[in-house]
């Protein structure tokens, strides 16, 4: 377990390094421990060294790790959501990254309102407009929120993207810089249930260039643990 504990030191420092650079402070920044594939044992290391935040991509697979770990960890789900698995995490997930289509808001609105709960989600952005990836185009995210804002049980936190996979980190670089601009040009609607508070990019790749350009939610998982096993 070593290893998480080195590793962990490394990211630390450079996401502080990052973090200077963009005029903030490493607690500026929340770490997200990504947890697909991992297993109970090495992530309840990680949470002894620190990292009490946790995403996790599939909703069985949360479910599973909730049952032995529980309320100790805040568990962030920033994989695409299908509407009909919505009821099994609601009560459970501090965050929801990965919020696409008006239908999946108004689920989470229904199922939010039996706990009596308003549910915090972030708006997934497909920045690079990749046929592959999920998310809002960015020219329809200001629309997409006002159009989800008429739900009472969610309040929008955010936006979240996947940037594209790239050699060179710099390459993502404008990226993240558009989505800073989105992120600043809906602050603006800071209303009852909109509150743009957090901006999650960067990944393992290129996690340093996304807080410089303004992240203050990175969600790391290879980083930590190394590259994952997905026989499990
Ligand atoms: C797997 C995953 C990550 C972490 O990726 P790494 O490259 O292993 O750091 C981050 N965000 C999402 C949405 C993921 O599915």
């Amino acid at each position: 377990m070593n290893d998480i504990k080195e590793n962990l030191k490394e990211i630390n420092e450079r996401i502080k390094n990052a973090a200077v650079v963009s005029g903030r402070k490493m607690d500026d920044i929340l770490l997200l421990g990504v947890t697909k594939t991992v297993d109970v044992d090495r992530i309840k290391s990680l949470m002894e060294y620190g990292v009490k935040s946790l995403g996790e991509n599939r909703v069985q697979e949360l479910l599973s790790k909730y049952e032995v770990i529980g309320r100790q960890a805040k568990w962030h789900l920033i994989g695409s959501l299908q509407t009909n698995k919505v009821k099994y995490i609601i009560d459970k997930v501090e965050l929801i990254h990965s919020v696409e289509s008006v239908k999946l808001a108004e689920e989470i609105d229904k199922q939010s309102k039996k706990y009596n709960k308003v549910s915090d989600i972030l708006v997934e952005v497909n920045i690079a407009g990749e046929s592959s990836k999920h998310g809002i185009e960015p020219d329809n995210v200001s629309k997409f929120i006002d159009e989800i804002s008429r739900f009472d049980n969610i309040c929008i936190k955010g936006i979240m993207t996947v940037a594209p996979f790239v050699e060179n980190p710099q390459e993502n670089r404008k990226y993240f810089e558009k989505m800073r601009k989105l992120f600043i040009d809906n602050t603006g609607k800071n209303v009852d249930n909109i509150n743009m508070t957090y901006l999650s990019m960067g990944m393992t790749n290129d996690y340093e260039v996304a807080i410089e350009e303004g992240a203050n939610i990175v969600r790391i998982g290879t980083g930590i643990f190394g590259k994952r096993d997905y026989r499990n």
